[in-house]
């Protein structure tokens, strides 16, 4: 059966390389029969700002507004906006989910954090029982592809950046992880206005070759959630065997799980070899 994938789109112009990185996904993933959604932020004009007017009908405690609450409530009785409802329901359909966007102070442009915000609502994307690994879209995978203005190096350990793995963990690990998709090495377009035309060509060839073989691409490792007790009093931390077990490595568990250690390199850029 062939595969849906969604596209979430957020540059402002068509001449730039990110609609050209966009349209070279969506040719590639029709070329191998996928059904392609694109989701063009700026084209749709799409409202980034988390508010009240996101809930249709009454507001359960309009004196005190928690959005996180009101928009629980309002998801389970069908009551989120036509906006919001129309993402979801690519969403739901969507067997992978590409991101297509220039990185905006080391994330995503605000019109494209708003979509995070307000589609990935509580209940529909998460809950205290379905996170990480027991996430409620563990069956999807996820990819951010981005471009820089900062060259590759800029973004290395010892560079002045520092290092991409960093930058790449609350998106990939806050977002994706904890909504439990399956996160596929990120594509990342290194210093797109600085890089000669050929090199732009051979980057969107590049893209356009990883994505006829994107179905059998294994994800990215994540801490398990089996390694921590999952309860109040545990706090949520490692297990005391787990820790123990872990202390004989040479390397953290995660970019973040770094448990005083080494960072594992390459955490967030690829695939571990085990
Ligand atoms: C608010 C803000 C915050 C930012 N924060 C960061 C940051 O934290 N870190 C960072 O590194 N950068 C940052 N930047 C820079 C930003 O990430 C880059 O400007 C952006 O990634 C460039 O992508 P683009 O698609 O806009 O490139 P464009 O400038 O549109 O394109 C680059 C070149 O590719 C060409 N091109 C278009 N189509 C094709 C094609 N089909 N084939 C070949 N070439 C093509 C274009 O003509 C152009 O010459 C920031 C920018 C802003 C505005």
């Amino acid at each position: 059966m062939g595969k849906t994938v969604l596209i979430v789109y957020a540059h402002q112009c068509p001449r730039s390389f990110n609609a050209a990185a966009c349209s070279t996904a969506v040719q590639a993933l029709k070329d191998r029969g996928c059904k392609v959604y694109i989701s063009d932020l700026y084209a749709m004009n799409f409202k980034p700002t988390a508010t009240a007017e996101d809930i249709k009908g009454d507001l359960k405690n309009p004196e005190h507004f928690d959005y996180g609450d009101e928009t629980m409530a309002a998801w389970k009785e069908g009551r989120l906006s036509e906006d919001i409802t129309a993402e979801q329901q690519k969403v739901k359909e969507a067997d992978l989910i590409i991101f297509q966007f220039p990185l905006y102070w080391f994330n995503v442009p605000a019109i494209l954090k708003g979509w995070i915000d307000r589609v990935f609502a509580q209940g529909f994307a998460f809950s205290l029982q379905n996170m990480y690994d027991n996430g409620i879209f563990k069956a999807k995978k996820a990819i951010l592809s981005f471009t820089t203005e900062g060259m590759e190096s800029m973004y290395l350990p010892d560079g002045i950046n520092g290092d991409i793995n960093v930058t790449l963990w609350p998106l990939q690990n806050g977002v994706l992880n904890f909504c439990g998709f399956q996160v596929l090495a990120p594509q990342i377009f290194w210093a797109v206005a600085h890089s000669p035309p050929e090199v732009r060509t051979a980057m969107l060839d590049s893209w356009r070759e990883r994505l006829m073989d994107i179905w059998t691409e294994k994800p990215l490792t994540f801490a398990s959630t089996n390694l921590f007790n999952l309860t109040f009093p545990g706090g949520f931390r490692l297990h005391p065997e787990a820790k123990e077990k872990l202390n004989a490595l040479p390397y953290g568990i995660t970019t973040a799980h770094h448990l005083g250690k080494p960072v594992p390199p390459n955490n967030q850029t690829k695939v571990s070899e085990k």
